[in-house]
């Protein structure tokens, strides 16, 4: 698959913008407890070769040894998942809809 090209979008209330260079359409699905509790179910993500997330409500928490959690401090929203030891954070799919071809092709399991 070739790579899409950069694509902007927001978060719920507009603060947090990301720039998100997707690796592929490919979507996994992380069912792990720390991702439930964080998004609300399953994180549906994509590999990002670039990524940037801006604006005054941008907030990290470092989740864990091996991960770190982007947020926005005004409307929650969930944007990224930073696995430490990867350079390519991983991004909620939703930074990347509504681009056209997209499906869930993996299931993982990051952290119990
Ligand atoms: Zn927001
Ligand atoms: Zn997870």
């Amino acid at each position: 698959m070739s790579n899409p090209e950069s694509l902007t979008t927001h978060c719920l209330c507009g603060d947090t913008s990301l720039t998100v260079v997707p690796k592929s359409l490919e979507i996994g699905a992380c069912h792990c407890s720390t991702c439930r509790k964080w998004s609300g179910g399953a994180f549906l993500a994509i590999e990002s070769v670039r990524v940037s997330a801006t604006g005054d409500n941008v907030r990290h928490y470092d989740a864990s040894e091996w991960a770190e959690r982007v947020f926005c401090q005004q409307c929650g929203a969930t944007p990224l998942l930073k696995i430490k030891r990867r350079s390519r954070p991983l991004c909620a799919c939703w930074t990347v809809c509504p681009a056209a071809g997209y499906g869930v092709v993996s299931s993982n399991f990051y952290q119990q």
